[in-house]
């Protein structure tokens, strides 16, 4: 018995209506996705998360992995689940048919990715580290790398891994330290990295890791880092896993959550013979593995949404069923889904997680229209787009994925906060994703930092108009929607003043970023999160006078309506933060904290 049903019209709706599908279809590389394949894929990967992967969720997270004899050990659950999974040909849907990928969009995949997520998260973090290896091997490494490690990838027969954290490096790269020494065509690498997801495992026959370090003599700073492949066995002549490399797990960490995904200490070349492959440009790996950062980035938003869900779906059934308390009207005691406070949370996850989800997916549809378009000035305005899009769909969504989950133990009352119900595991599960992949403070900073002071504000001024453009079909829509029209502008007029005074203010107060940056990031998110929850309503309307069905199409605009009211007042909050800028944050001396 599954606990997890994967909302698959709801995920089909945000799709097609609100990452814009028959964009992304209509490009030449996705002629051949129609909405049969679409709904196939989603339908297929709704049962395998339901029936595979959610079965063994608690069970990771009661029996976690340990290391013993230079081996993490994982639950034989998990690595039948992983045969399951690459049999299925899950590996591989969005990735390049050159290597044996399916080549689907990224606008579909990401809907699998927040169903794989949803169901097991822990377990879903190889694969999807797996996938962003792939990408950044694909994009920068030669040809005969390529040929050699590709097809396996994407199979799943191999995994991937990402090797950036050291003890003195975390949010800054720059300090590391781990060093390359070229032998011959290869390199030794040696180094302790720490904090790596699956960094060991007995799921993939062979674990490719992808790791920074130094060459001799290269400059200090991230302008002196390369990246390395490193494969956990060396390969044979006929590219079969050989002998071991020096690549070895130290621990794995004891963690708040996500307990079945071992957390490595992973040294390199201890005994001096960890061999690795130059990917990319000497000097130039951090700029690679930005490649792979920026797909992990997505994904973790997209771990949110899906944690975000699971945690609703279980509020809502007990909520149906614990009974407490009596209400107005009613005989008898009544389930607790009749009390308005606790509609009132249920809609608040509810509408939380459908914006974030929404976010995701537009975000990976500014990816398939940068990555597949087919005219310079289209791909341009979409990679801009993406740009902006990618530490919102990291950050905000994954902040919205933890009030959503604590708020699931919330409803839950007591049973909330008693482990067996499993609802406490979504809310230590989200917790890390606000802080991996760059937490969401430096998050913040990029996004004001590079993506709104950059280009003068030009790209997130472009996506303002856009959004406004909601403002005339929504006055159309005549009262049903006139609060969300209201709110949105409103919203939107505060992001304009807050993004000026960003774009102004930085000569005034140095200090003024950092110290803004966070809550100007809650900002945008909450109204792209209102602006798509419009559309959804929008077209809701559209098909309810179609004679679509209703109580699907209804949720739509009540959700809108829910979020207007509830969650885009929010953004006057954030806006008042931005105008504070950074007097009261700096006022205290260190000491006198
Ligand atoms: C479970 C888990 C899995 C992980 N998986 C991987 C992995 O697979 N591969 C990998 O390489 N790494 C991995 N990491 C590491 C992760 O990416 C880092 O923990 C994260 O980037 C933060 O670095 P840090 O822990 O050193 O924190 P720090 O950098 O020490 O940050 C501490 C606090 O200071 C803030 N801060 C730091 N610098 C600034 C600044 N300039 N401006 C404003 N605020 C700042 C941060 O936002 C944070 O709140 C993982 C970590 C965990 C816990």
């Amino acid at each position: 018995m599954t606990d997890y049903h994967a909302p698959v019209s709801q995920m089909r709706f945000t799709i097609e209506h609100l990452a814009d599908l028959p964009a992304v279809t209509a490009l030449p590389d996705f002629s051949s996705v129609d909405g049969d394949t679409i709904q196939a894929v989603l339908e297929e990967a709704a049962k395998f998360a339901g029936a595979v992967l959610a079965p063994i969720n608690w069970l990771g997270d009661r029996q976690g992995v340990k290391v013993a004899n230079d081996a993490v050990v994982v639950p034989q659950e998990f690595s039948d689940a992983y045969v399951q999974f690459c049999q299925a040909g899950w590996p591989g849907i969005a990735s390049n048919p050159d290597f044996g990928g399916q080549g689907l969009p990224k606008t579909v995949a990401l809907a699998c990715d927040e169903m794989w997520a949803a169901a097991n998260v822990a377990f879903a973090l190889c694969p999807e580290l797996s996938q962003g290896a792939i990408l950044a091997m694909d994009r920068h490494a030669t040809d005969e790398l390529k040929q050699t490690y590709l097809a396996k990838l994407v199979s799943g027969q191999w995994a991937g891994t990402m090797c950036l954290t050291e003890s003195q490096a975390g949010s800054d790269l720059s300090s590391l330290t781990t060093t390359a020494e070229p032998k011959g065509d290869r390199y030794l690498v040696k180094g302790q990295k720490i904090y790596i997801t699956w960094g060991d495992h007995p799921m993939a026959e062979n674990i490719i890791h992808l790791v920074l370090a130094r060459l001799p003599g290269a400059p200090a700073g991230t302008k002196g880092i390369s990246l390395f492949v490193v494969p956990k066995y060396k390969l044979n002549a006929d590219g079969t896993p050989g002998e071991r490399n020096d690549v070895r797990p130290v621990s794995v960490e004891h963690k708040m959550g996500i307990h079945a995904s071992p957390t490595c200490v992973l040294a390199f070349g201890d005994e001096g013979d960890a061999e690795g492959y130059l990917v990319g440009k000497p000097n130039e790996g951090l700029g690679a593995m930005f490649t792979m950062m920026n797909y992990m980035r997505l994904g973790v938003g997209a771990q949110g949404v899906g944690l975000a869900d699971r945690s609703y779906q279980k509020s809502v059934a007990f909520a149906r069923e614990r009974v407490q308390g009596r209400a107005p009207g009613e005989k008898g005691r009544v389930a607790i889904i009749r009390h308005p406070d606790v509609r009132r949370m249920l809609l608040l996850m509810r509408s939380l997680t459908q914006a974030s989800r929404a976010i995701c997916y537009y975000t990976a549809s500014c990816l398939d229209r940068t990555a597949h378009g087919t005219d310079a000035e289209s791909v341009a305005h979409w990679q801009a787009r993406a740009d902006l899009m990618t530490p919102i769909a990291k950050a905000w969504c994954t902040e919205v994925a933890q009030e959503a989950t604590e708020i699931g133990i919330q409803v839950h009352g007591g049973m909330g906060y008693v482990e067996e119900t499993g609802v406490a595991q979504f809310y230590r599960d989200a917790r890390i994703a606000s802080i991996y992949e760059g937490t969401n403070g430096i998050q913040a900073i990029d996004l004001v930092g590079r993506k709104l002071l950059r280009d003068g504000g030009a790209t997130v001024s472009a996506f303002i108009s856009d959004m406004r453009a909601v403002d005339a079909p929504l006055a159309n829509a005549g009262e049903d929607l006139a609060t969300v029209r209201h709110a949105l502008a409103r919203g939107l007029d505060e992001l304009v003043q807050s993004s000026t005074l960003l774009l102004t203010g930085e000569r005034r107060d140095p200090e003024l970023v950092s110290a803004a940056a966070f809550d100007y990031m809650m900002h945008i998110g909450t109204v792209i999160g209102g602006w798509q929850l419009a559309r959804g309503a929008l077209v809701a309307l559209e098909q309810i006078a179609a004679g679509g069905d209703r109580a699907f199409l209804e949720t739509q605009v009540v959700m809108a309506q829910f979020y207007a009211e509830h969650v885009l007042p929010r953004c006057s909050a954030h806006a008042a933060a931005v105008r504070a800028g950074s007097g009261s944050t700096m006022a205290l001396a260190a000491d006198h904290f």
